[in-house]
């Protein structure tokens, strides 16, 4: 999840018992394995976590796999500290998908045996006025998946890099049975991060959209604008991604650096999405929206990025943000996803190796998920 700005809200937190003697003495909770940042500056490494018994609404999971998000080692490296300090030891883990191993008594969406997956957030108020929009992921007091205050325990949150997680029936989706589930994993969070704004800005067939930056969440973006019937247009700054671009389902590339290649595409756009979280000048793309057109921003630059003001006065263009999507929409996306059999394109790594692949996700070296197997934890 990128852009997230709400602080946490109770900063004073028990902290509770997480290495594994301490988790052994408290026989009466259930644990669960996971991968944990002990701080700042530590890997990721195994240890024990306590998960609740499941209360009449939860639905327990066993952990299938887990993609990897930028977020996560944004929050593993205490690299959000002003905004969302990282409590330790910290499971990182959003996207995530898994078998339902036990239901609570009211629970009658779900069953032993069923596919089902997590999100960003575990629970909101479901009364304000933006839950009751199906807006979840606006309620203040929305709890996300990991590194948030926990309702249940106390403490924070814990994360799907682990074997098993317990969730709010109301938090949890269901998994179309014919996607790949490793692919499936990422649409959790760069999936529904992609669909949501497209779906919000009315893109439709016919339209043009581009897309800006080709990671994890553009090369999701290029296939839902594809799968949506528009005409997809895809701008990267290397030349040795056109050919993965028109692969994925962009019917244009564009090499943002060239000029000439810009002015081609202005004034025609009716939507872009910027996928970039390195600094970079948007009032290019801005130019080539067409009147009434959007460009919104999903990815995070550190600094505050520069717009002239008469590149949004003329052609009433707007420029706006985007986080994540509500349970309804995440649903309708993976939904989407089963008609469509869209899935990340990923990498399955063993959680064993999620250091070596925080490292590459720095380098940009994968295409263009990592999705962890947790069958590798369960055999350690
Ligand atoms: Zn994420
Ligand atoms: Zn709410």
């Amino acid at each position: 999840m990128y852009a997230e700005t709400r602080p946490l809200r109770a900063r004073v937190l028990p902290s509770l018992p997480v290495s594994e003697e301490m988790a052994h003495t408290q026989s009466s909770m259930p644990t669960a394995k996971a991968y944990a940042a002990a701080s700042a500056t530590s890997s990721l490494a195994l240890t024990t976590i306590p998960r609740r018994e499941p209360t009449p609404y939860d639905v327990q999971l066993d952990i299938l796999f887990c993609g990897i998000c930028h977020s996560d080692l944004h929050q593993v490296r205490n690299e959000w500290s002003g905004v969302m300090p990282t409590v330790y030891p910290c499971v990182p883990g959003h996207e995530i998908v898994g078998r339902v191993t036990h239901v609570g008594s009211a629970i009658t969406k779900f069953k032993p045996g069923d596919l089902a997956a997590v999100g960003c957030m575990v629970d909101s108020d479901r009364t304000c006025p933006e839950c009751q929009a199906g807006l979840e992921q606006f309620c203040g007091n929305m709890t996300l998946t990991y590194n948030f205050p926990d309702r249940h325990l106390g403490g924070v949150t814990y994360g799907g890099y682990s074997d098993s997680i317990v969730v709010d029936e109301r938090f949890v989706l269901r998994v179309p049975s014919n996607l790949d589930l490793a692919g499936a994993a990422p649409l959790l969070c760069a999936g529904i991060t992609t669909y949501s704004p497209m779906r919000h800005w009315g893109v439709t067939r016919g339209k043009k959209v581009g897309v800006v930056g080709l990671g994890g969440l553009g090369h999701m973006a290029v296939k839902f604008a594809r799968a949506l019937g528009t005409h997809v247009v895809v701008f990267t700054t290397s030349p040795n991604k056109i050919e993965d671009a028109l692969r994925l389902g962009a019917d244009e590339v564009v090499i943002s650096r060239h000029a000439d290649e810009m002015k081609k595409h202005v004034g025609s756009f009716d939507f872009i999405l910027d996928a970039v979280s390195a600094d970079h000048d948007i009032t290019a793309y801005i130019e080539l929206l067409r009147r009434d057109g959007n460009m919104t921003l999903v990815g995070a630059p550190e600094k505050p990025l520069s717009v002239p003001a008469f590149s949004l006065i003329f052609g009433r263009r707007s420029l706006s943000g985007s986080p994540i999507g509500g349970i309804a929409e995440t649903q309708e996306m993976l939904d989407f996803c089963g008609t469509h059999t869209i899935t990340a394109d990923v990498e399955v790594i063993p959680i064993q190796k999620v250091n070596e692949a925080y490292d590459r996700l720095l380098k940009s070296d994968v295409k263009y998920r990592f999705s962890i197997d947790m069958a590798s934890l369960k055999s350690k």
